[in-house]
C-alpha cells in the first residue's frame, strides 16, 4: 500500500508453511463439542492478545477458492438479485458451525455498505444463518460468551475505555474520519459482522463442501483503526476497488483474513458497455440483450486467478475502463484506465505503465523469478486513501499513477502478495520490502547518470545512492523510532516510519551484512519455500539467517539482536542513543562485524 500524502525522503510512504487456519481448531474457545467431536469453528484467526483487526479471519476450515459472481448495476451502485459467491472451503474439524467476515451495514451511512443476505446454501442445501459480534481472541468463556465487555472495540489491549474494561480488544475501532481521536471508540460494541453459518448437519473433518451466499445491495468502503477508508469505491461510472486491511468485506463474504488464500474466478455481469478489471487473467467478454434488469443491456466478464490471493488484495473494479494487454517475457501486462481521465493524463499514465515489464525485469534481478503469469494496473477516478498492490492488477486512485509508487507495488507482487505476511502485525516485513523498492530504483537512476551496470562507476553509484538512503533514515530524530514494527496499533498501522523507512532501511542494512548476493540468495530461498502460502516474522528471520556469509554461533546471535533492535524494539524519542545500535559495513552508525570480519 502507498499511502496519499506521506512522503518521506526521497521515499514514498506508502502504503511456517503451517497456514493458521489449519491450525488449532479453536483460538477463540469455540464451542464445547456437541457430541460427536463436532464443534463451532473459530470466529477469529488472530491470536490472543492481538489489537490490530482481532476480529477477522475464521477457523475450522480451509479456504480453497471462491467464484465471485457479481451482477452488478453500475448505474445505480447496486448488487442486483443473482448477485452471490460460491465458496470452496476444506474442514479441518468436525464443524457444526463455521462463519464468514461481511460488514453488510455500518455506521457510515454515506459511502459505507447497506447489504442484505438473502439466502446461504452449504452444499446446495439452505443452511441457517445469523449475524454476531466477534469475541476478543482466547475468551475462556467461548465465542459466545454473555459478557458485553467481551465484545469491544479498542486500539489497545486491554480496552480500557470509559469503564476501564479488562478484556483484550474484540476489534478495531471503526474511526468515522481520520480526525477522530485515537482511542475515542475504545469500550464501544464490536459491529456485528461475522456471519456464522449452520447447517443441517456437521461437516466431516477433512471434508470439501461449497459455500453460496446470496446477497443484495450498495457496496461500500470500511472505516479503519486510522479513520482511513477502503473497499468499494464509488466512481461516477461504478466501483473502484482497494481493499487493505479489511475492506474487502464490504463488497463480498470471506474468510477476510491474510494468510486464508483460496484460488479466484470472476463472473461478473455488469452494465454494458462497462469493463471489469479483476485478478488474474481475463477469460471471456459476453454481452447480454436487454432483461429487467439491465434494459440497456449487460455484459459478463470473466477472469481467472490460478494463484491463490490474500484476503485483501482480491481486486474487482468496474467502471468505463479503456483496457489494453501485450506480452513481455512470459508475462501478460493489463493496462486499464478511466476513460474520463483527460488525454493529456491519459497519455502521462500510459507512458509510465508501459514501464511494468522493465520494472519487473529490474526487480526479479533481487526477488527471482516473477511469481504470476500476469500483472497490471487499474487507473480509477475516485479520490482514495491510498493505491494497493492487488494482486497482478495495482490499483491507482485519482486518475494518476507514478513511477515511485509502482516500483513500490510492483514489488509487492512478491512480498504481500506471492510470500503472504501471516497477520497484520507482519505488516511491516512486506511494507519494508516495497519501500526497498523505492531505494533500489532511485540507486538505478544513480548508476544509469553514473554510466549504467555494466560499468564500475556505474556500480558504485548505485552502491553509494543505498548507503546514502539508510544514512539519512539512520540521522532521523523525534518519533521516528519510537514505534516498534511488529508490534502496531490500528491507528499506526499504515501511517508511521515503523511500517515504511524504518524496516526498509533494515534491509539495507541487512544486504550489507548478508552481502549483496548472499541478500538477493535469501530473498529468493523466501519465494521458494513460502511462495503462494504465508509467512510469519521467526521463519522470515530464520532465512535470512541462514545466508550470513560467517557462520559463527556469535554472528547468528549478532543477527539475531539486529532483528531484535529493528524490528521489535520501541525506543524513547529523540534518536541518538534511542536507536537500533547494529548497523552493518559501511553504513552510520555501529557495524556488524569486528575488526577481522568476526562477531564479537
Ligand atoms: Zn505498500
Amino acid at each position: 500500500m502507498a499511502v496519499h500524502g506521506l512522503r518521506i525522503a526521497v521515499v514514498a510512504a506508502c502504503a511456517g508453511l503451517v497456514a493458521p487456519w489449519l491450525g488449532p481448531a479453536s483460538p477463540a474457545g469455540a464451542s464445547p463439542a456437541a457430541g460427536g467431536g463436532c464443534s463451532a469453528g473459530a470466529r477469529t484467526l488472530s491470536p490472543p492478545g492481538s489489537r490490530v483487526y482481532p476480529e477477522t479471519g475464521n477457523g475450522g476450515y480451509a479456504s480453497l477458492h471462491t467464484l465471485v459472481h457479481l451482477v452488478y448495476d453500475a448505474t445505480a451502485n447496486r448488487f442486483l438479485p443473482g448477485n452471490r459467491v460460491d465458496l470452496t472451503d476444506r474442514a479441518t474439524q468436525c464443524l457444526t458451525s463455521f462463519s464468514l467476515d461481511f460488514e453488510r451495514s455500518s455506521a457510515n451511512t454515506s459511502s459505507g455498505p447497506d447489504m442484505t443476505v438473502n439466502s446461504v446454501t452449504v452444499n446446495g442445501v439452505p443452511a441457517r444463518f445469523r449475524f454476531v459480534q466477534p469475541t476478543y481472541p482466547g475468551d475462556p468463556n467461548g465465542q459466545d460468551d454473555p459478557d458485553p465487555a467481551a465484545h469491544q472495540a479498542s486500539q489497545t489491549n486491554p480496552v480500557g475505555g470509559p469503564r476501564h474494561n479488562p478484556l483484550p480488544p474484540a476489534c478495531s475501532p471503526e474511526l468515522l474520519s481520520a480526525n477522530a481521536g485515537k482511542d475515542s471508540l475504545n469500550g464501544t460494541p464490536c459491529p456485528a459482522n461475522k456471519l456464522v453459518i449452520t447447517p443441517t448437519a456437521p461437516i466431516r473433518n477433512g471434508d470439501t463442501f461449497t459455500v453460496m451466499v446470496s446477497y443484495t445491495g450498495r457496496p461500500g468502503v470500511h472505516n479503519d483503526g486510522d479513520g482511513t477508508t477502503e473497499g468499494w469505491f464509488r466512481a461516477p461510472d461504478g466501483g473502484f476497488v482497494t481493499t487493505e486491511p479489511v475492506g474487502t468485506e464490504d463488497w463480498m463474504p470471506l474468510n477476510d483474513y491474510p494468510a486464508a488464500k483460496p484460488t479466484y474466478d470472476f463472473s461478473d455481469t455488469v452494465t454494458a458497455g462497462r469493463t471489469v478489471t479483476a485478478n488474474g487473467v481475463l477469460v471471456s467478454v459476453r454481452p447480454h440483450r436487454a432483461s429487467r434488469e439491465f434494459p440497456g443491456g449487460s455484459v459478463t466478464w470473466n477472469w481467472h486467478s490460478p494463484a491463490p490471493i490474500a484476503s485483501y488484495l482480491v481486486e474487482d473494479s468496474v467502471g468505463n475502463y479503456r483496457l489494453t494487454a501485450r506480452t513481455a517475457d512470459g508475462i501478460r501486462f493489463y493496462q486499464a484506465q478511466d476513460t474520463s481521465i483527460g488525454a493529456a493524463q491519459q497519455r502521462k499514465n500510459l507512458a509510465i505503465m508501459r514501464m511494468q515489464p522493465d520494472i519487473t525485469r529490474f526487480e526479479s534481478q533481487f526477488n527471482g523469478p516473477y511469481p504470476f503469469s500476469s500483472d497490471g494496473i487499474v487507473i480509477g477516478t475516485p479520490t482514495v486513501s491510498f493505491d494497493e498492490e492487488m494482486q497482478t492488477m495495482i490499483a491507482f486512485s485519482g486518475g494518476t499513477i507514478d513511477t515511485d509508487t509502482l516500483y513500490h507495488e510492483n514489488m509487492h507482487q512478491w512480498w504481500g502478495d506471492h510470500v503472504t505476511e501471516d497477520g497484520y502485525r507482519l505488516t511491516f516485513y512486506k511494507e519494508g520490502l516495497a519501500t526497498l523498492a523505492e531505494f533500489l530504483y532511485h540507486a538505478r537512476l544513480a548508476e544509469d547518470a553514473a554510466g549504467g551496470p555494466s560499468s564500475p562507476k556505474g556500480r558504485a553509484a548505485f552502491q553509494a545512492s543505498l548507503v546514502h538512503q539508510f544514512n539519512a533514515i539512520y540521522g532521523s530524530g523525534g518519533s521516528f523510532w519510537t514505534a516498534a514494527p511488529s508490534n502496531p496499533d490500528p491507528f499506526g498501522l499504515f501511517s508511521g516510519s515503523a511500517t515504511y523507512s524504518r524496516p526498509g532501511a533494515a534491509y539495507i542494512a541487512l544486504r550489507q551484512i548478508l552481502g549483496h548476493t548472499n541478500f538477493a540468495r535469501a530473498l529468493q530461498q523466501i519465494q521458494r519455500m513460502y511462495g503462494g502460502a504465508s509467512i510469519s516474522e521467526a521463519e522470515l528471520e530464520a532465512v535470512f539467517r541462514q545466508w550470513l556469509p560467517v557462520h559463527s554461533s556469535a554472528c547468528q546471535a549478532r543477527l539475531s539482536e539486529f532483528f531484535t533492535q529493528w524490528f521489535d524494539t520501541a525506543y524513547p524519542p529523540g534518536g541518538g542513543p534511542h536507536r537500533p545500535m547494529i548497523t552493518g559495513p559501511d553504513l552510520a552508525g555501529p557495524g556488524f562485524y569486528g575488526a577481522h570480519g568476526v562477531c564479537a
